[in-house]
């Protein structure tokens, strides 16, 4: 199957075409027609699935579709027309994120896929300014991504209002949940359009019964997706042990990172602390690293991932939470230092290797 079966705009096939996709990956080519049939969709995907492209492009078709049939000929998308500047803002769009990492990565595709449409997107979440994001949504937009805790701020000083949402799509939602969320996202549900008058999209990677609670909730006679299963790891990743003295762990890591030249490695401690100290014992042994934990300010972590992505630092130091959503492109090698405590924390660790086609190894 090719992008060009997909029913999607030229608009959007340009974008796909200058990513340089070649074609729509499994969850792409299940997920884009459904949720422009209108669907609600509950779909087992993981990061590395290519979900985002999933839901972004055909979300973005269908604001298209609706500009479109409004009649507007050129320039704008319902956020730039006057009526909105006055009123409070309605976007027709909400993506929630448990991170805001996972939040910076959805918006910035959002901008991508959406580079030659007309329409608005801003990412809203907590540990940053609040004013920036309130004069951002004033001036006008179609499609939010947001982290839950910020929004409700938000929602509470009336700076938008989301009584127009159109399509709400609810992103790695076990992580959601497992971060504490659920309150503060049964807050958001009361106030958008109801079940029928919305279309709901719902990705989690793994489907516990409170996900499926969730689910029945949520999603009106949802169409169920299954790209991989919930609980394997992708088979283009190489997954090694060595067994070693824990006194020794440091070492080896050091001597396995400059004897085998990794020059991009992702290494998981199970705490912020154990993430810090690694991190200064590998700059000692010349190793350039840096840590990235949910101690950090919204600052220093996204300056800590763009000096990893453009290989400045050589070791990225990360803890669970902080590395949920992590999108680094063709990342060779993923390291647990320390192991997780849960099985499926294993599965996202090593996700961010071997992705989207790509080998990768997992020690
Ligand atoms: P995601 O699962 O959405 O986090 O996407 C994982 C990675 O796959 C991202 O780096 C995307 O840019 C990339 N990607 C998405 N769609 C495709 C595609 N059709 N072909 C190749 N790579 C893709």
């Amino acid at each position: 199957m090719s992008f060009d079966d997909l029913g999607l705009s030229a608009e959007l096939l340009r974008a796909v075409a200058e990513q340089g996709y070649s074609e729509p990956t499994p969850i792409q080519q299940r997920a884009v027609p459904l949720i422009l049939a209108g669907r609600d969709v509950l779909a087992a995907a993981q990061t590395g699935t290519g979900k985002t492209a999933g839901f972004t492009l055909p979300i973005l078709q269908s604001l298209q579709d609706e500009l479109q049939q409004a009649g507007v000929q050129d320039g704008a998308g319902d956020a730039h027309r006057g009526r909105r500047r006055r009123r409070v803002p309605q976007p027709r769009v909400l993506v929630l994120c448990p991170t805001r990492e996972l939040a910076l990565q959805v918006e910035a595709s959002v901008e991508t896929y959406g580079r030659h449409l007309p329409f608005r997107s801003t990412v809203i979440f907590g540990g940053v300014g609040i004013n920036p994001q309130i004069d951002r949504l004033r001036r006008g937009v179609d499609i939010v991504v947001a982290t839950p805790g910020r929004l409700l701020d938000h929602l509470g000083r009336g700076t938008v209002d989301l009584s127009r949402i159109e399509t709400l799509v609810l992103d790695e939602a076990d992580r959601m949940l497992d971060m504490g969320f659920i309150h503060d996202i049964r807050k958001v549900l009361a106030l958008v359009p109801e079940t029928d008058e919305r279309q709901t999209l719902l990705f989690s990677a793994t489907f516990s019964r409170e996900i499926r609670e969730l689910a029945n909730r949520l999603l009106d006679r949802p169409e169920s997706i299954e790209v991989a299963r919930c609980d394997a790891t992708a088979g283009s990743i190489a997954q090694v042990v060595h067994p070693v003295d824990k006194a020794r762990k440091r070492e080896l890591l050091s001597h396995m990172i400059g004897s085998r030249n990794w020059r991009q490695v992702l290494v998981f401690t199970r705490t912020k602390h154990g993430a810090n100290r690694l991190a200064k014992q590998l700059d000692r042994d010349g190793l350039s690293a840096t840590a990235i934990h949910g101690n950090k300010s919204q600052g220093a972590r996204t300056r800590a991932l763009a000096a990893f992505k453009s290989g400045e630092v050589r070791v990225l130091v990360a803890t669970d939470i902080a590395a949920r959503g992590l999108d680094i492109d063709q990342l060779p090698h993923v390291v647990n230092f320390e192991l997780p405590n849960v099985a499926e924390d294993y599965v996202h660790r090593i996700g961010r290797t071997g992705r989207a086609g790509n080998e990768g190894e997992a020690m």
